[in-house]
């Protein structure tokens, strides 16, 4: 069986995705998929950066967009509404506020920052020179759970993106992953399978096999996402992100509307 949706995918407005959301759909259409959602990067609420996320004052223009590709391709796909929002600790409320402004179909939480420090971002990388990778590691966990316990998210993003530029810690973080798992589960998060790991230097799904058995046997569901920042994207590896759930013990993923699960899809 393919898979037959998307849930990750970038337009224009974040300043380093390319091409129109259009295209998008029309590429996923062709790749046998049914059902996409859009998840740009929703405005930073700590400082202005107009090549990683779109400004506030655009987030009418990202949903007239996706309205527009929903009408347009009504019919041949099932096009849903999504935004993928940073997770900061301290702006939880204002993050609550700007993602009750609109109807979402799902929202993917993202950790991309430790304190400021953009992690995966390859202008930063300098920094990775002088941190303790294990140390890392374990701050980026910390800072899941913390996402997870805000309960502002319904799917979390990449849930090992700390391993992008293929720095992995010394030590085995099997206890902390194992903590994920509890929390991710106490509060009902989902995760997502997100091949573009394949494409950075990790060359990897997120998240790593090790820790997605370790999500699978404590029943954390999962969606499938591309994280496409051009149409040539879209559900690419969907074949490789299927045989790494399966090979997790995964049997289904599952789709969602209104911020709800709504149904589940069986993988075999
Ligand atoms: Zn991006
Ligand atoms: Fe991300
Ligand atoms: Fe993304
Ligand atoms: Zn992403």
């Amino acid at each position: 069986m393919l898979i037959i949706s998307d849930y990750h995918m970038h337009t224009p407005l974040c300043g380093h995705a390319t091409g129109a959301p259009q295209a998008y759909a029309k590429r996923a259409i062709q790749t046998g998929l049914v059902e996409i959602g859009f998840s740009d990067h929703a405005p930073l609420l700590s400082h202005k950066d107009p090549t990683i996320t779109m400004d506030y004052s655009q987030l009418p223009i990202y949903h007239d967009m996706v309205e527009s590709v929903r009408a347009e391709f009504s019919g041949e796909l099932t096009v849903r509404v999504g935004i993928e929002a940073d997770y900061m600790a301290g702006y939880e409320d204002r993050t609550k506020a700007m993602l009750a402004q609109y109807p979402y179909d799902y929202v993917i939480g993202s950790v991309h920052f430790i304190d400021k420090w953009g992690f995966d971002d390859p202008i930063q990388l300098k920094q990775w020179d002088i941190r303790d990778v294990d140390e890392v590691y374990r701050e980026y966990f910390r800072l899941l759970r913390k996402s997870a316990l805000a309960r502002i998210f319904d799917i979390l993003g990449h849930v090992d993106l700390v391993k992008k530029f293929n720095f992995h810690p010394k030590k085995d973080l099997t206890d902390e992953v194992e903590e994920n798992a509890r929390i991710f589960k106490k509060t009902g998060v989902v995760i997502e399978i997100n091949t573009s790991g394949l494409r950075k230097p990790a060359k990897e799904i997120y998240p790593s096999l090790h820790d997605l058995k370790i999500y699978c046997q404590k029943g954390i569901p999962i969606t499938f996402g591309s994280d496409a920042h051009r149409p040539e994207e879209v559900g690419m590896d969907m074949d490789n992100g299927r045989e790494w759930a399966l090979a997790a013990g995964y049997k289904e993923y599952v789709l969602f509307e209104k911020r709800k699960i709504v149904k589940t899809v069986g993988l075999v």
